[in-house]
């Protein structure tokens, strides 16, 4: 076990000012998925309680929005420093509300404090234009302001990476943020919360409200006039209700939602690369991301090589309660996330596909599923078309490069693409040709916040990250002089 007592006492430390929440009276309870033993109880908050944070957010906006970037760039730093400070506290409690493998948490708050520190430097750099002009004595110009409040809604599969994505570029481009955390998992967004106030940051610039149930907190966020923007991560189902919910006030939307990726390993690649590439695309975090290798395309020529050396990496990765060090695959969310991943192996299996591993629970029982690989998967099965959310790899053969791209496009989703070649014309032909926001070529791991993370058809809109993450924050504001 890689935690010392100082860290579990951190721990501790951080969950007794997080909960129970302040003066809400009503809670939830939130549980380890490991071991479903009850963690603690947070507020469940109702409409009234989400209005007020809407209010809170209004009233902080001029203050904040009127700070010169560089101020608001001081603060953001303080809090990623105390993220980190706090790296193993918050890790620890990660782990224990969603389940991830500890070394996996771990990286994530290192991951989660880098949009922090990117989009605090990033938010000096909101340019605006000056355009040449079209008359004499006119000039024309461009401004780049906050666009107001935003609401965020995030998901339980990166209970810090997803908040500090939207909050950081929000409070770096000057708007003010009412985040709603995933009910599985608000915990981790709570402690980010107490960190923030730490660092300073102004009353009412970033609001957490918790709830156990989603809908009628949410509602309040997309009708509320007040709330200039939505950004949401979270199921494809979800975010086409939120996108209808936000027509009639015409907010901006930033989505991030399901995805299918394709990954594509053609007769030329290092096939032991690919091999690691897959483990780490796959299982990472139990295979629930929305990143993860959801079809396995392999060329014939080396099919059977790959699928025997993939089943004896994949045999080796330790399952395990996330929190003992060593483990690599923990346990899935909940048990209707098992129930869901055991369905599509089920239909998959009496089509006619073949089981190379797992295929069921694991040993461990409760929520841990069997690292599984399917061979055979063909298109009339529900798992080649479902997202799957967990630690289950179905294997198809193709033959031609025309052939795998038409396949791998063929799909409402459009999130991450990933494909294994050594050879250079076949690189910038498949790249281009593949209808994904996101594509690794001979890399099974793309996110970072200097990139723009972000899908295309329904797997989304806007992008995450990099110097394009803030434009989703501003608005262009066209200003033009006359009579000069
Ligand atoms: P997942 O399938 O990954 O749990 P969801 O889309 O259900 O994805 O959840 C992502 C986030 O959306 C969570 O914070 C959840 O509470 C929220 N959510 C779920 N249902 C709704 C809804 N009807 N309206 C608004 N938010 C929702």
């Amino acid at each position: 076990n890689v935690m010392t007592n100082m860290d579990r006492a951190k721990d501790a430390d951080l969950l007794a000012r997080i909960a129970p929440g302040n003066d809400v009276t009503a809670r939830f309870p939130v549980s380890n998925p490991a071991t479903g033993a009850h963690i603690a109880d947070v507020a469940d908050m109702d409409t009234e309680d989400a209005a007020r944070a809407v209010r809170r957010a209004k009233e902080a906006l001029p203050a904040w929005a009127a700070k010169t970037a560089k101020e608001r760039a001081a603060i953001l730093r303080r809090w990623h420093d105390l993220i980190l400070d706090n790296q193993e506290a918050l890790a620890t409690l990660l782990t224990r509300e969603q389940g991830k493998p500890i070394a996996e948490a771990m990286g994530e708050i290192v991951y989660c404090a880098s949009f922090v520190e990117w989009f605090a430097e990033e938010g000096k750099r909101a340019y605006g234009d000056i355009i040449p002009t079209n008359a004499p004595g006119r000039r024309l110009l461009v401004l780049r302001q906050p666009i107001g409040v935003v609401g965020a809604i995030t998901p339980w599969n990166f209970p810090v990476g997803m908040v500090t994505r939207k909050v950081a570029p929000a409070l770096a481009a000057g708007c003010t943020i009412v985040l709603k955390p995933a009910e599985d998992t608000p915990l981790s967004a709570l402690a980010l919360a107490a960190l923030a106030r730490d660092a300073g940051f102004p009353e009412g610039v970033l609001e957490v409200v918790t709830a156990a149930r989603a809908e009628a907190v949410a509602r309040v966020l997309t009708d509320s006039p007040d709330v200039r923007k939505l950004s949401f991560t979270g199921s494809t189902r979800v975010g086409k209700l939120l996108m209808a919910q936000c027509a009639d006030t015409v907010k901006k939307l930033s989505l991030e939602l399901g995805g299918n990726a394709p990954f594509i390993v053609f007769d030329d690649a290092d096939i032991d690369a690919a091999v690691a590439g897959a483990i780490q695309s796959k299982f990472r975090n139990a295979g629930q991301t929305c990143v993860c290798a959801n079809r396995l395309f392999v060329q014939a020529g080396v099919a059977d090589e790959f699928a025997a050396r993939f089943a004896a990496a994949v045999e080796a990765l330790p399952v395990g309660d996330g929190l003992a060090g060593g483990n690599a695959i923990g346990p899935l969310i909940n048990s209707a996330a098992v129930a869901k991943v055991d369905g599509l192996v089920r239909d998959a299996l009496a089509k006619g596909a073949q089981c190379v591993l797992g295929g069921g629970g694991h040993a461990l029982g409760g929520n841990f599923y069997a690292p599984t690989i399917l061979t055979g998967v063909d298109s009339a099965m529900e798992i080649a078309s479902a997202e799957i959310f967990g630690p289950v790899a179905p294997i198809m053969p193709f033959e031609t490069e025309e052939e795998v791209i038409a396949r791998a496009n063929d799909t409402p989703y459009g999130l991450a693409a990933y494909f294994w070649t050594r050879d250079l014309g076949r690189a910038w032909r498949v790249a281009e040709q593949l209808e994904y926001g996101m594509i690794g070529l001979n890399e099974g791991i793309i996110s970072s916040e200097s990139a723009p993370f972000g899908g295309v058809k329904e797997s989304g809109i806007g992008r995450e990250g990099s110097k394009y993450g803030l434009d989703e924050f501003l608005e262009l504001k066209y200003f033009t002089m006359g009579g000069l």
